[in-house]
C-alpha cells in the first residue's frame, strides 16, 4: 500500500509509480478517499527493491506492506501448524528447559559430565554446552575440538539431545558428523547470512534444529524472524529463536533483558521461543527472576547455564551458572507459572 506526500498523484506520477511495480509483476489499484487517494499494490509485494523504489520518490511518504517479507516464518505461512523438535523433544506442549555449561573444558571432563547428570536429574531436556566459543577478547580460550566428544559422551551416558554453537564450516561438518541435535547461532553470528545459509544448506535433508540467540544488536523484530527465514528457506523448518539480551545493557546486568520481546514474536511467527536468561542478565542470582519472567511473557522454554561446580568452570561459568539445585527450583517454578498463565 502505497501512501503518497500528496492528496493524489498527477498522472506522471501515477504512471512512474505503475512502470516501477510493472517491472516486478504488481499494478496499481488507486483507492479514493474523500480526500487524499491510497494506491494499492496488487501481486507479490515482498521486493525489498520494488519497494525501495517506491520509497525513494518524493511524492512518496511511505508504502506499508500487508504480506510479509519472512513468508515461511509468518505465523499465517504455510508452516504455520510446524511442531519444532529437538532431538525429538516437542516444543510448545510443555516447558522446555535446555541447561548446561558455558564452556567445556576439554582439560576437565569429568565437570561436564556430571553437569550433564546433574542438569537431567533437575529436569532438563538438553545439554547444551560450547565447544568452540565466540570471545570478545582474542587472547580468552577460544574452544577445542575435543570437547565435542566429550559433549557427545555426556550425551550417550544421559540420553540427551545436545546442542552447542557453530562457528564456521568445519565446526558445522564436525558437529553433524558427531550427531548433535541442535546447531547454536550465537548472538555475534546471529547476522551472519553466509553462514545462516551454510547451515540451512547442511541439515536440509536432517533432523537437526537451530537454536538461533537473538542479536546483541538487533533492532526490529523483523530482523530476528528474517535470519531465520535464511535456514528455514533451505528445507529444515526446525529452528527456535532464543532472545538473550541486547546491548546497550542496562546498568548492573551484563546486557539488556528482552523476554518482552516474546509475545511479539509469538504473534507474528510459529517458531518456538526460548529465552536465554543467563546471558541476558549475567549474574546466576539473577537468572531465576529473569527466567520466570520469560515464562510469564509466553516463553516456550529455557536455555540457562548451568554448572555442578560454577567457581571451577570455565567461559561464563563463574558469574553466571546457576547450581542444578537452583536449575531445579526455576524448572518447579516455571512449570507451576506454565500451568497459571496457559490455563484457556
Ligand atoms: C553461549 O551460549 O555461551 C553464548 C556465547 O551465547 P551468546 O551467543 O548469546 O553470547
Ligand atoms: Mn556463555
Amino acid at each position: 500500500m502505497i501512501i503518497p506526500n500528496v492528496n493524489r498523484f498527477t498522472d506522471e506520477q501515477l504512471k512512474e509509480v505503475t512502470d516501477i511495480v510493472g517491472a516486478f509483476g504488481c499494478r496499481i489499484q488507486t483507492i479514493i478517499g474523500q480526500e487524499r487517494c491510497i494506491y494499492a499494490i496488487i501481486g507479490d509485494e515482498r521486493d525489498d527493491d520494488m519497494v525501495a523504489k517506491i520509497e525513494g520518490l518524493p511524492y512518496v511518504n511511505r508504502v506499508d506492506r500487508i504480506q510479509s517479507p519472512h513468508k515461511l516464518m509468518d505465523s499465517r505461512g504455510s508452516l504455520a501448524s510446524h511442531r519444532v523438535k529437538v532431538g525429538g523433544i516437542p516444543l510448545g506442549q510443555e516447558l522446555f528447559v535446555c541447561a548446561g555449561p558455558c564452556t567445556i573444558d576439554p582439560k576437565n571432563p569429568n565437570l561436564t559430565i556430571e553437569t550433564a547428570h546433574a542438569v537431567k536429574e533437575a529436569g532438563a531436556h538438553v545439554l547444551r554446552g560450547g565447544v568452540w566459543k565466540p570471545r570478545t577478547n582474542p587472547y580468552s580460550y577460544q574452544g577445542d575440538a575435543r570437547a565435542l566428544d566429550i559433549l557427545m559422551e555426556a550425551s550417550r551416558q544421559t540420553g540427551l539431545p545436545v546442542d552447542t554453537e557453530v562457528m564456521d564450516e568445519e565446526h558445522l561438518k564436525l558437529a553433524l558428523d558427531s550427531g548433535v541435535n541442535c546447531l547454536q547461532v550465537g548472538a555475534r553470528n546471529a547476522l551472519n547470512y553466509a553462514l545462516l545459509r551454510q547451515i540451512g544448506q547442511a541439515i536440509a535433508e536432517r533432523e537437526t534444529a537451530v537454536l538461533l540467540k537473538r542479536s546483541l544488536h538487533m533492532g526490529p523484530v523483523q530482523e530476528f524472524v528474517s535470519a531465520a527465514e535464511y535456514i528455514v528457506q533451505l528445507g529444515n523448518p526446525n529452528v527456535l529463536l532464543c532472545p538473550r539480551g541486547t546491548q546497550p545493557g542496562l546498568d548492573g546486568y551484563r546486557n539488556h533483558p528482552d523476554e518482552s520481546i516474546v509475545p511479539l514474536l509469538k504473534e507474528r511467527t510459529w517458531a518456538p521461543v526460548v529465552v536465554d536468561p543467563s546471558h541476558s542478565v549475567g549474574k546466576a542470582a539473577y537468572v531465576p527472576a529473569a527466567a520466570l519472567a520469560a515464562i510469564a511473557y509466553g516463553a516456550d522454554g529455557l536455555c540457562i547455564e548451568c554448572n555442578v561446580a560454577p567457581a571451577k568452570g570455565i567461559g561464563d561459568d563463574p558469574k553466571q551458572a546457576v547450581t542444578p539445585e537452583a536449575l531445579k527450583q526455576i524448572i518447579a517454578k516455571a512449570k507451576a507459572l506454565w500451568s497459571i498463565t496457559r490455563k484457556p
